[in-house]
């Protein structure tokens, strides 16, 4: 039988009937096997997630304090979950334990990954389902990062284990170290700890349960109620979560992606609504959208260079390049022309470098240099525009009917994507502009 790997966000677990709707979605399809939950999350604008509530008490023990008023507050929202779903369940041996270990300093990603244990000890009594402790299967390997995710041993370790469980909680966030020492993912890690499930267990769907209807089209924050896509490929994904869009944890992309697994974004709060569904290879077939998404982010700078006879000078960009990798610094596009090339790159890396023209000068000579700041990259992202005419020129016509002028122009070779540089104080006329012409054309 097929199964399910689900996993729940803070928002879909904040409270008692957040709980109540979860056990509803569950218990509707028998194929939800193996659920993963976050900490509770934000019941108002103005709460606070438990994880940053662990956060601050870790702080406070650092800090030469005690961890007892901060604690309290988070042991009363765990049992005003269990209190509000008549559960007969009691954490105070777990409180104790944590409280003790905290005073014994604990570390820091100990104390975050409480907020998922207790949840999940929570969610399976709910439930009735088993509880594995994360701690038990997913593991971390030391390195110099202070531990790194150990792939192979963790998929040999939840396999074996999740065999032996036909249905089970497993929290969110975090695994341990060969010493058995937590160690967490970074903020937003549930995501990661629901694709490696689904990637052990090989289950046909991850489903991603949050509390938007899925992934949007473009921006909500510049476009009025943007589409929800309805399927995604993982490369696209891929281009649109690079260029600011963003949904799911960037690392929870890969251990689904090259187990075929597909994952479905829906939401708690609408269960009724298909969400987007994110694969690796979408049928080609005349519904394909052009565009599926739009994303772009600022602060990036373009360092322009010219240099009579480039085109004829054998190791120029070579020696461009070579000088980047000694300084450490990463670049996003290299356009070029027959006498000109540009670097496209953040801002924030050239301040980093504030001496990089003077290298430049010495290493590649050049007649000119220039470096202009205040550029906008915007992504335009489609499976659909492959082989299709007419797309760069309605990129191109629709920004200059919105009076954009374009600084840089990038195609991926593959044909998935229009990347653009325009001027920052431009950038939400050009997603608008773009949105117009690529979604709502097409409706
Ligand atoms: N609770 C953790 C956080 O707030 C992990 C998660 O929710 O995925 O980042």
């Amino acid at each position: 039988m097929a199964k399910y790997v689900v996993k729940f966000g803070g928002s879909s677990l904040a409270d008692a009937e957040q709980f109540r709707k979860v056990k509803s979605i569950i218990e509707s399809d028998g194929k939800r096997r193996y659920v993963i939950p976050s900490a509770p999350g934000k019941r108002f604008g103005a709460d606070t997630k438990v994880t940053d509530m662990l956060y601050d008490c870790y702080d406070a023990v650092t800090n030469g304090g005690t961890p007892e008023k901060e604690f309290k507050a988070i042991a009363e929202r765990f049992d005003g979950i269990i209190n509000d779903l008549r559960l007969d369940l009691s954490l105070e041996n777990e409180y104790a334990v944590i409280l003790e270990n905290f005073k014994n300093k604990a570390g820091r990603d100990y104390a975050a990954s409480r907020g998922e244990y207790l949840n999940g000890i929570i969610l399976a009594n709910f439930l009735g389902f088993a509880f594995v402790d994360a701690a038990k299967a997913i593991f971390f390997r030391n390195s110099e990062s202070g531990g790194e995710f150990d792939a192979d041993l963790t998929n040999a370790a939840l396999t074996a284990l999740l065999e032996k469980e036909r249905y089970a909680v497993i929290p969110g966030f975090y695994g341990a170290l060969p010493d058995g020492t937590i160690k967490t993912f970074s903020r937003g890690g549930s995501d990661v700890t629901g694709s490696i499930v689904a990637r052990a267990i090989k289950a046909n769907l991850y489903e991603n349960w949050t509390d938007v209807s899925g992934f949007l089209a473009a921006d909500p924050r510049i476009v009025d109620e943007p589409k929800v896509i309805r399927v995604i490929t993982y490369r696209e994904l891929r281009e649109l979560s690079y260029m600011g869009a963003t949904v799911l944890h960037e690392d929870s992309i890969f251990p689904v992606r090259a187990a075929k697994i597909p994952i479905n974004i829906r939401n708690t709060n609408e269960p009724s609504a298909p969400g987007t569904m994110i694969v690796h290879d979408a049928p080609e077939d005349g519904d394909t959208p052009v565009i599926t998404g739009i994303a772009g982010r600022k602060n990036f700078s373009v360092i322009s260079m010219e240099k009579d006879g480039m085109n004829n000078e054998v190791g120029f960009l070579r020696r461009i390049l070579t000088l980047f990798e000694s300084q450490g610094i990463n670049f996003e596009h290299i356009p070029s022309g027959i006498d000109t090339l540009s670097v496209v790159l953040s801002t924030a890396v050239i301040e980093k470098h504030p001496n990089i023209i003077e290298l430049i000068n010495q290493v590649a000579r050049p007649n000119h240099i220039e470096v202009e700041h205040g550029i906008s990259m915007i992504a335009i992202v489609g499976r659909g525009m492959k082989e299709r005419r007419g797309t760069a020129a309605r990129i191109f016509s629709a920004l200059s009917h919105a009076r954009i002028n374009i600084r840089v122009i990038d195609q991926g070779s593959s044909e998935l994507n229009v990347i653009v540089g325009i001027k920052e104080s431009d950038f939400e006329k050009a997603i608008k502009s773009l949105y117009d012409v690529f979604m709502l054309s097409e409706s």
